[in-house]
């Protein structure tokens, strides 16, 4: 059983870049799954847009396919497959020409009323040209929605032009910048975890919390992509977006209420309140690294094709957060290409007892955990010291309350894929799990003195074990301040 859907209006879909991966890989199953749950209405339309010729048809066996390679067999029988197909269209458009905007003008005439969605799942080279042809061809209406996706910019200076380029098109309210792990259950679960129950709440400040860890692991190496992913690095990839986006979410004060702008102008705050690093700082607090060849997998040196590359496929970092919450609780996030395996999660570390009534030879009371897991498996795990169980006199062990979500509800439930609520979302109108412009720029400004003073020879990377823990030093950079990370995947 899955939770209740509520079904939306009739709304055309226009994916540009509708032959790539992305489409196929997420935003089409994302879209069959939604369909199958009754929430894509009759009558609503998927307009594959893209520059190679193909006919409705093509266009239909292509997302066949795609539905075939990346939805389970059990998931998807045939007569909904058929459904679903059915509601797809194509019109071959050039971003940089005139070529196939009024085929698409006339695709979406005669339903100006209902949402049009424009997701630019292309190079972000597209975005402007896109934006100025949509415009021209006077595809706008007060009902249109523009959607984009990461890179938001390289530095702050791009995300700036960027959201100058997409304002001439769509107001910020039209702009659904998505960051997918936003959309993820135990993302959203954050803010109900926080903001629905009164036990933790009490406890969310600097008097009771030692320290925070945020940890986006990835076992994959950067493959075939190296070249590309040479010229951004974790610090941009991953940093930038997603890990100070869940800082922001864990760190943020509650918003008087869930609206989009209440919840985005709180995680604004936290971004404006990052401590920011002197080189010096960076130096001590930023740990960057490069995984080594393994013993039959290629170094990161030698996928990216550049043997002299200072590009880090690894960073750890302590951030500081000044504001009355969080004075003097460090943040530490860590993030890798090639790591042990595929794990991300929020770790909340409460401060020790104060005082223990027990003998030395109980056991050590370690501070409770919160763990907030957001992959592989989805769900909250809070550690707690109880007595191990048995005759023999009071010994403590710390022990797990584990919720994985797909036990804890007592009935078997598919986790949705995060593209499934935030294009739901998108139709709804709703912004609440999207950034706003001002909070790309914000995240940038924070981040372009470490990209710069990095250029510059600070934080060195450090080579490190492919399906390991990352560098040493970011095992130090716990270890110093008498903390430890807790293991990638535990
Ligand atoms: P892709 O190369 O597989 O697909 C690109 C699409 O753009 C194709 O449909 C192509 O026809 C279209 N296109 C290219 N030139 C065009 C033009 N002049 N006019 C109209 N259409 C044109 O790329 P992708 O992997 O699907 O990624 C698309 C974007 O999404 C990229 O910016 C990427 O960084 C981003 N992204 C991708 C993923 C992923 O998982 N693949 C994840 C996050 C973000």
């Amino acid at each position: 059983m899955v939770a209740k859907t509520v079904p939306v209006d009739p709304f055309d879909l226009v994916v540009f870049g509708g032959t790539g991966d992305l489409a196929a890989r997420k935003l089409f199953p994302a879209l069959f799954h939604r369909y199958q749950a009754g929430q894509v209405p009759e009558g609503a339309r998927i307009i594959g847009a893209a520059r190679g010729e193909m006919t409705q048809e093509a266009f239909r066996h292509h997302t066949r396919t795609a539905i075939e390679q990346f939805v389970d067999s059990t998931d998807r029988p045939k007569a909904d497959v058929d459904g679903f197909i059915a509601m797809m269209d194509y019109v071959q458009v050039d971003a940089l020409s005139n070529a196939g905007w009024a085929e698409l003008g006339n695709r979406l005439d005669g339903h100006a009323d209902r949402v049009h969605a424009f997701y630019l799942s292309v190079a972000p080279g597209f975005f402007g040209p896109i934006c100025d042809r949509i415009r021209e061809a006077g595809l706008v209406t007060p009902a249109t929605r523009l959607v984009v996706e990461k890179p938001l910019g390289r530095d702050q200076e791009s995300a700036r032009a960027l959201n100058r380029q997409l304002s001439e098109t769509f107001e910020e309210g039209q702009i659904y910048r998505i960051d997918h792990y936003l959309g993820k259950e135990t993302v959203q679960n954050l803010m109900a975890l926080r903001f629905a129950n009164a036990l933790f709440e009490p406890l969310w400040n600097s008097h009771h919390v030692d320290h925070v860890q945020i940890t986006a692991a990835e076992s994959v190496a950067v493959g075939k992509r190296g070249a590309y992913y040479d010229r951004n690095g974790a610090m941009r990839d991953m940093v930038q977006n997603h890990l100070l986006q869940l800082l922001c979410l864990t760190a943020m004060e509650p918003p008087a209420k869930s609206s989009p702008d209440a919840v985005r102008d709180e995680k604004l705050k936290v971004l404006k309140a990052l401590k920011p690093l002197t080189v010096a700082e960076i130096e001590e607090d930023v740990v960057r690294g490069q995984y080594a060849a393994g013993s039959d997998v290629p170094s990161y040196l030698d996928e990216a094709g550049d043997p002299n590359s200072r590009t880090e496929s690894f960073v750890a970092m302590k951030i500081g957060i000044e504001n009355w919450r969080w004075a003097g609780t460090p943040f530490y996030i860590r993030t890798g290409k090639r790591l042990r395996t595929r794990a991300s999660e929020i770790v909340i570390r409460f401060k020790d007892a104060p005082h223990s009534i027990f003998d030395a030879g109980v056991g050590k009371l370690l501070g409770n955990e919160l763990v907030i897991r957001l992959q592989p498996d989805e769900g909250i795990q809070l550690r707690l010291n109880i007595k191990d169980p048995g005759p023999g006199g009071m010994r403590i062990v710390s022990a797990p309350l584990d919720m994985s979500f797909a036990e804890g509800l007592g009935r078997s439930i598919r986790m949705p894929d995060a593209y499934e609520r935030l294009l739901m979302d998108v139709v709804r109108g709703d912004q609440t799990l999207f950034m706003r412009g001002d909070e790309v720029e914000a995240a940038w400004a924070w981040i372009d003195p470490i990209l710069e003073a990095c250029a510059e020879g600070a934080a060195a990377p450090h080579t490190y074990e492919a399906g390991g823990d990352g560098p040493s030093d970011s095992l130090m950079l716990m270890h110093r301040d008498g903390r430890r990370w807790r293991e990638i995947g535990a």
